[in-house]
């Protein structure tokens, strides 16, 4: 095991996106192309005291081709070479990053160095890549340490655009601009400008004698979304969530968690319910939180057996579902655990 004294060491994990794509001559569509292309739009990753080690994936992809089984991946390496490294970088797509690094805050348990995912919007080797900075940057916040050696952020963050937020926190708001992620109901964790200000009180540091790190690998995947509208059809309710082969179901509602209050919707949910499915409400709005009690369309819900996702995000939410879903057989289990904050996903 290393000594926290040793020099700093990082791991970049490429797994594709946009930071390590070229544009095909013929097609001009964006591809990902190999790791050692990024070294060398990247020369200041030498001048860093640390020593900075690659693994690439393989096949690279674009994000939106993701799959839980990468996420397994990603935290079995992590676990291999845990001891090996102060912190880790995972080169990432930024359209569905904010799931993966969701995913990977409850697959990791007692985790106390960080892992960071970047990326970024324009590719590494265009002129004004805002891949270079994210990079550079991600690399210093997972080698800081404090004066006892241990890691000034032991969280699964994503940095972006002189941002570190909570991953489990995360969401894409942009798709053209530099500016590409809010942490909408908690802090940011640490802003780059001249220095690195980290803030602490926004920081999860775990418990002094908390064991060793642990990984969850067990997902079950059986949760649908669905998004609440006008104009929804009763068909649209009924097959999603009474749907086969879905244990669990996100109701993504108005407000702070108002959904339709006509009985052709209520009865679909209470029979949903009543067959024994998770159903979580996530509230649309990008901030904010769900508070059944406030409206009667949100206490139709509440006594039709719908939880409260809080302030979580859906993509939080997601990767909740999916780690306590693949741990626990018993749907009243999960529910509990849905119930509580268990890696600072929900305020409340
Ligand atoms: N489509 C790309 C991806 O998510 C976009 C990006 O990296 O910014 O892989």
């Amino acid at each position: 095991m290393r000594n926290p004294f040793d020099k700093s060491s990082v791991l970049l994990i490429y797994t594709g996106g946009t930071i390590g794509m070229k544009e095909d001559p013929k097609t001009q569509a964006l591809s990902p192309f190999d790791f050692s292309q990024i070294l060398q739009e990247v020369p200041e990753l030498r001048k860093f005291s640390s020593r900075v080690d690659s693994y690439t994936f393989d096949p690279l992809i674009d994000s939106s081709d993701v799959e839980p089984s990468m996420w397994v991946q990603l935290a079995r390496l992590i676990r291999d070479r845990y001891d090996d490294y102060s912190g880790f970088i995972v080169l990432h797509g930024t359209d569905t990053m904010a799931y993966s690094a969701a995913a990977l805050s409850f697959m990791l348990d007692h985790l106390r160095k960080p892992v960071i995912f970047t990326g970024s919007q324009l590719p590494i080797g265009s002129l004004r890549t805002d891949g270079r900075e994210n990079l550079i940057s991600a690399v210093e916040i997972a080698t800081a340490r404090d004066l006892r050696g241990n890691a000034l952020v032991p969280e699964v963050c994503i940095y972006f655009n002189s941002q570190l937020l909570r991953g489990n926190r995360a969401c894409k708001v942009n798709s053209s601009s530099f500016d590409a992620f809010r942490s909408p109901n908690w802090p940011t964790l640490a802003e780059a400008g001249i220095s690195i200000r980290y803030h602490e009180h926004a920081i999860h540091y775990p418990a002094v004698l908390e064991r060793g790190l642990a990984i969850k690998t067990a997902l079950d995947t059986r949760v649908a979304i669905l998004k609440i509208h006008p104009g929804i059809t009763a068909q649209v309710a009924r097959n999603v969530l009474l749907g086969e082969g879905i244990r669990a179901v996100i109701l993504e509602t108005y407000g702070s968690g108002n959904a339709i209050s006509k009985p052709w919707f209520t009865d679909i949910v209470k029979e949903a319910s009543g067959s024994g499915k998770i159903l979580l409400n996530i509230t649309q709005c990008l901030a904010g939180e769900v508070n059944m009690d406030l409206y009667s369309t949100g206490k139709a819900l509440a006594e039709s057996g719908v939880i409260s996702g809080g302030d979580m995000t859906t993509e939080g939410a997601l990767g909740k579902l999916f780690v306590l879903m693949g741990e626990y057989a018993d749907n009243e289990k999960v529910k509990t655990l849905l119930r509580k904050n268990l890696k600072g996903e929900m305020t409340k």
